[in-house]
């Protein structure tokens, strides 16, 4: 093939628009690697810049997409091969360079990861970025000493892509997990990946004091806001926040006294530039002993590059839930 077809993000004097283009196959350069992807994700950082609702890309026009799976067809680099079956994700992806959403990508060998034993490209996209951060949450939560006899979990942004793997994943390791969600239809979907107790996005216990009434052991919050506020008042002593998204604010309006009271911690969660180690171990722990038990159930939508723009859209407008998976070829 010498041409390949590409959803682009334009924004110029015809205003700030997503089309379908052909362009020609890149050769890699050194140190690059081409690959043919089969499939993608969307992740509400691909919502914001496909509709520019977010400034996310640093230069247009540019392929969208921070999650690619493929197979490697042309490497200048060593670590890679022909036949190679790699996962790419964050770092420069429709940031200042091509995404996911396209039939070739052509990026860095090291932002790649060769696809772990047990996962193949369409599991590895239902995970995407968005399970590859819950189980950064996860780990970082363990590592700063969280263990469910702490008390339980609570998930915000539930119904979401991180929210809902991050309840599989905390289930499935042994802690009681609270999902707050403002979408009540979704409630027994919850509980079937994990959750013990639902609450609605306005029955988060506590107040505006600086330190309330402690009721959970830990938090991973996918909103930030007024929400995230109400969590730093309210998680237990040694508890830990994992802090990943700001679907509802990015303002932080709380004390000291939780942390200095409590010992609660803070940990902000970026999944953007993780080093390759620590990258590869993650996706490792998802394909063996983290593997999500509910994959399938979390994946609600199969799209191909076409029904994109209108996707971004419903997931803006809060009216999908789980995991979409982009089917490329
Ligand atoms: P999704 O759109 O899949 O999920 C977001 C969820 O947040 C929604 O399903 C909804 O859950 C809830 N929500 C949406 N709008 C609001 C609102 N106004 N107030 C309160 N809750 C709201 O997104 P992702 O799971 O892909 O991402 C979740 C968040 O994490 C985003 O903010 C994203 O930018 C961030 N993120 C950060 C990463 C990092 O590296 N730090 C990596 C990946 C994501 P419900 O209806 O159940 O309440």
């Amino acid at each position: 093939m010498t041409n390949y077809r590409a959803l682009r993000i334009h924004n110029d004097d015809q205003g700030y628009r997503t089309r379908i283009d052909t362009l020609p196959v890149p050769e890699p350069d050194a140190g690059q690697v081409l690959i043919q992807l089969s499939h993608s994700s969307i992740n509400y950082k691909d919502a914001l810049a496909g509709t520019g609702r977010g400034k996310i890309l640093k230069r247009f026009p540019l392929t969208g997409g921070v999650d690619a799976a493929g197979i490697v067809v042309a490497s200048r680099d060593t670590r890679y091969r022909e036949g190679d079956t790699v996962i790419a994700s964050g770092w420069g992806m429709s940031f200042d360079h091509d995404g996911g959403y396209a039939e070739y990508l052509c990026a860095p060998a090291e932002w790649l990861v060769p696809m772990p034993l047990g996962l193949d490209a369409r599991q590895a996209m239902i995970l995407g970025t968005a399970g590859f951060t819950a189980a950064l949450a996860v780990d970082r939560l363990k590592v700063n000493g969280q263990h469910p006899g702490l008390g339980p979990i609570v998930v915000t942004g539930a119904s979401g892509g991180v929210g809902s793997i991050a309840i599989d994943l905390l289930s499935q390791q042994g802690f009681e997990v609270v999902a707050v969600s403002g979408k009540p239809a979704c409630a027994d979907w919850l509980r079937r990946l994990g959750a013990t107790r639902i609450l609605g996005r306005d029955e988060l216990p506590g107040g505006d004091r600086p330190l309330e009434k402690a009721v959970w052991g830990g938090a991973v919050d996918n909103v930030g806001g007024a929400v995230l506020a109400r969590l730093t008042r309210t998680v237990g002593a040694h508890g830990n926040i994992a802090c990943i998204g700001l679907a509802g604010g990015a303002q932080l309006d709380t004390t000291v006294m939780p942390l200095i009271l409590r010992g609660v911690s803070l940990l902000g969660i970026n999944s953007v530039d993780v080093p390759y180690p620590l990258r590869a171990e993650i996706w490792q722990r998802l394909a063996t002993e983290w593997r999500p038990k509910h994959l399938e159930d979390i994946l609600t939508a199969t799209l191909d590059l076409d029904a994109l723009p209108e996707a971004f859209e419903r997931l803006l407008a809060g009216q999908t839930w789980g995991r979409l998976l982009v089917e490329i070829r």
